[in-house]
């Protein structure tokens, strides 16, 4: 006799996934858009509302939706964006499945060639933006947190310049992990990311010189990579014997 396959329960949730995930693929629902409400989703899916719940609980989990409470709550259509990408990795390195060393790797191997496309696509726009960010990098900062800000932008807007939105996505998200270690380690970024380390890179993508803005990108990663994986071992070794790593940085 023939066999029938069980069903699973979870299937129909999925389904609802699969279906709302489709109409915001095929821009049915764009970014900033609200979703129907509960009771809505449930009648037209002919579903209950606990599939409902975990259908938009796994959007919300893969970047599609996020949910706002209030009186203008309800779950709205997201931007897609690198920022998924960004918390693949942050989750892989939190679990130790990636370390800071193999992070850098991967810097050192795409970020030249990231500042060698930006030289050959600049524009005055793009070296206006630059410009704006070397005097901003070389300003006075009042916090870590402003200090990250800014010295993570030259990459950001690098990443943007260079035109292949794969690599864009890439360094983005190495860049929110390598946020994420310093904020996590929370040392004195000014000695270690000092003022100026951009300018040779920047300066070399504005003249428009591919070669130059590449070398000048590739010792940067190599120097800062090394400054990283100096500090998480220190980091490492002073949890392990106690010592607060906040106050010996200096
Ligand atoms: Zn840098």
């Amino acid at each position: 006799m023939k066999k029938f396959k069980p069903i699973r329960q979870t299937r129909v949730s999925e389904e609802v996934t699969e279906q709302i995930k489709q109409c915001i693929l095929l821009g049915d629902f764009n970014a900033g858009d609200k979703l129907p409400a509960e009771r809505e989703l449930m009648e037209q899916f002919q579903v209950s509302r606990v599939a409902i719940r975990e259908a938009l609980r796994a959007l919300e989990n893969s970047g599609f939706v996020s949910t706002r409470q209030g009186a203008t709550g309800g779950t709205y259509v997201i931007e897609l964006s690198f920022e998924n990408l960004s918390s693949a990795f942050i989750d892989l390195f939190l679990a130790e499945k990636i370390s800071i060393p193999e992070m850098f790797h991967v810097r050192v191997l795409i970020e030249p060639e990231v500042a060698r496309l930006a030289a050959m696509r600049i524009t005055p726009e793009s070296t206006e933006k630059l410009l704006e960010i070397l005097e901003k990098e070389e300003s006075p900062v009042n916090s870590l947190a402003d200090d990250i800000e800014t010295k993570t932008m030259a990459h950001f807007v690098l990443a943007e310049i260079c035109g292949n939105r794969f690599l864009e996505a890439l360094v983005k998200s190495l860049m929110r992990v390598t946020k994420k270690v310093i904020e996590a380690v929370n040392p004195n970024t000014l000695s270690m990311h000092p003022a100026g380390m951009h300018r040779p890179i920047v300066e070399a993508v504005i003249a428009g010189k591919p070669d130059e803005a590449a070398e000048a990108m590739r010792r940067h990663a190599l120097e800062f990579g090394e400054v990283m994986i100096e500090m998480e071992r220190a980091h490492r070794e002073s949890l392990r014997s106690g010592f607060n790593m906040k106050n010996s940085v200096g």
